[in-house]
């Protein structure tokens, strides 16, 4: 007679078979929740926890080879911090929106899928005092940008690990917009705060695709078929030996499993819901405290009639006067997303933060402010804004973790299993953290992982 487990992942495999196909349709029927079925509880393989794209690509995996899983995720959505949204009548993200196309097989799943993908522009177009900026500062930027991604690279080779402003030799009207796109734009905090050995150690490729869905819905598409439980919160994770056990909020029964794919953000590992029996050991713990997030929220909004002359998706830098500090934050803006009205601003660090804990008027009050800095005082109102609010989001709890200068070595600890729990998730990349590639292929890694451990001699 088969095992529970061993016929859960028959059904599995049969569900990932159906879904190579008819992932086109993304058809929420597709979905079995074998474990919603039986109250919650239930035995399987591997329990991944977390339906981001590292969870999504952990479970895809786990699919693929035959094995009983399931796919736990607290909101009754899947994608994480890839979230589109529908605004002004277009899709819009309001988390990831773009990715590298070659450096994970993410593309290759879409294309698998049927889902299209359509080219961003890299290129950014540079405003300084109400108007585009004239070549001299187009060179002037990119000096700056060069020096002081050559500074911190050298810092990092060097085994230099402080903080990225106390390397920063980058002069000139351009640094502190130079300074803003590496620090708050990118990850949500100010080069002080950020650690030279991280930065030198990540090589990110230019996102140079999305999703004409976005990229929240392309992934949710991707995840429609899994054997997926939505609104299903963990809040403990008991080893007992050989299995752990999973207790899920408002849920009497537990899940059971052999090994666990724990693909939360880091920053809900410690300081969140979620706790562990036995404790983290305090190593692991002091790990994660020393990768606080960092904080980048996004605003859409509408504008009628291209007034800026912009090309589709083009992205926006408009100069930071360094010399007066808060005269301009730092934005970046993407324009006419997908050749539409629809225009989407992100903030980062302070102002991300202002914008979450203040809301819609605070967001409104800094687009417009914003556009007028950038554009000139002609640049049209907008009246209507929608944001995004990862950084109160007890789920997220900010946009990336970023090591604390001094910390970065740490980073690799999060590719240690803590006995049968595997960890994924962005933060657990070395060379790819804060991206989705790195998120997906850090959830493929991890079901190869766990899948050697379930499938090796028990
Ligand atoms: C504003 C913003 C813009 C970004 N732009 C880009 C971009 O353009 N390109 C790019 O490459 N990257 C971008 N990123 C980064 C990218 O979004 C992340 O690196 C990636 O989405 C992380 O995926 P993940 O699976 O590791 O985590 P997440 O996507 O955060 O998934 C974690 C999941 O765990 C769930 N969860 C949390 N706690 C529990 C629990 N206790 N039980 C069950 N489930 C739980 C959450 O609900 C969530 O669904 C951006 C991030 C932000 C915030």
């Amino acid at each position: 007679m088969k095992s529970p487990a061993r016929t859960q992942g028959a059904l599995s495999r049969r569900r990932f078979l159906a879904g190579a196909s008819a992932s086109l349709l993304a058809a929420p029927a597709l979905v079995a929740p074998a474990l919603a079925q039986s109250g919650g509880s239930g035995d399987v393989d591997i329990a991944i926890v977390g339906g981001g794209a590292a969870g999504i690509a952990a479970a895809r995996r786990i699919a693929a080879a035959g094995r009983s899983y399931v796919l736990l995720e607290a909101s009754g959505r899947l994608g994480g911090r890839a979230r589109t949204v529908s605004v002004f009548g277009r899709p819009v993200d309001l988390g990831a929106s773009g990715f590298s196309r070659r450096d994970s097989t993410l593309a290759a799943a879409a294309g698998e899928a049927g889902l299209a993908l359509a080219p961003l522009p890299v290129a950014r177009r540079l405003y300084a005092g109400g108007q585009e900026a004239n070549e001299g500062d187009y060179d002037a930027f990119t000096l700056a940008l060069g020096r002081l991604r050559r500074d911190i690279v050298a810092a990092g080779d060097a085994g230099r690990d402080v903080a990225a402003s106390s390397v920063d030799t980058a002069g000139g009207p351009w640094a502190a917009t130079a300074a803003a796109l590496v620090g708050p734009l990118a990850c949500g905090r100010g080069l002080a705060g950020l650690s030279t050995l991280d930065l030198a150690l990540r090589t990110p490729a230019a996102d140079d695709v999305t999703s004409p869905l976005g990229v929240g819905a392309m992934l949710e598409s991707l995840g429609a078929w899994l054997n997926v439980q939505k609104d299903a919160p963990v809040t403990l994770i008991t080893n007992a030996g050989r299995t752990s056990t999973l207790a899920i909020r408002g849920q009497r029964g537990v899940v059971r499993a052999r090994a666990i794919i724990l693909a939360v953000p880091a920053a809900t590992v410690v300081g969140g819901d979620l706790r562990f029996n036995p404790p983290l050991q305090t190593r692991v713990a002091a790990a994660f405290r020393a990768f606080p997030a960092g904080q980048i929220e996004q605003v859409a909004f509408a504008l009628p009639g291209n007034p800026f002359q912009l090309g589709a998706d083009e992205p926006v830098l408009a100069r930071v006067d360094g010399a007066t500090p808060g005269m301009l934050w730092p934005g970046m803006l993407r324009a006419r997303l997908g050749g539409s009205d629809v225009y989407r601003l992100s903030f980062g660090d302070e102002a991300a933060r202002e914008i979450a804990a203040k809301g819609a008027p605070e967001a409104q009050r800094r687009v417009n402010a914003w556009l007028k800095t950038a554009f000139g005082a002609s640049a049209p109102d907008v009246a209507q804004v929608q944001s995004s609010n990862w950084s109160t989001d007890p789920l997220f709890r900010g946009a990336m973790a970023l090591a604390t200068p001094g910390q970065a070595a740490l980073r690799r600890q999060f590719g240690d299993p803590l006995g049968r729990i595997f960890l994924a998730g962005d933060y657990t990349s070395v060379s790819q953290w804060g991206t989705l590639a790195g998120a997906w292929n850090s959830g493929e890694a991890a079901a190869a992982r766990a899948l050697s451990l379930v499938t090796g001699p028990s």
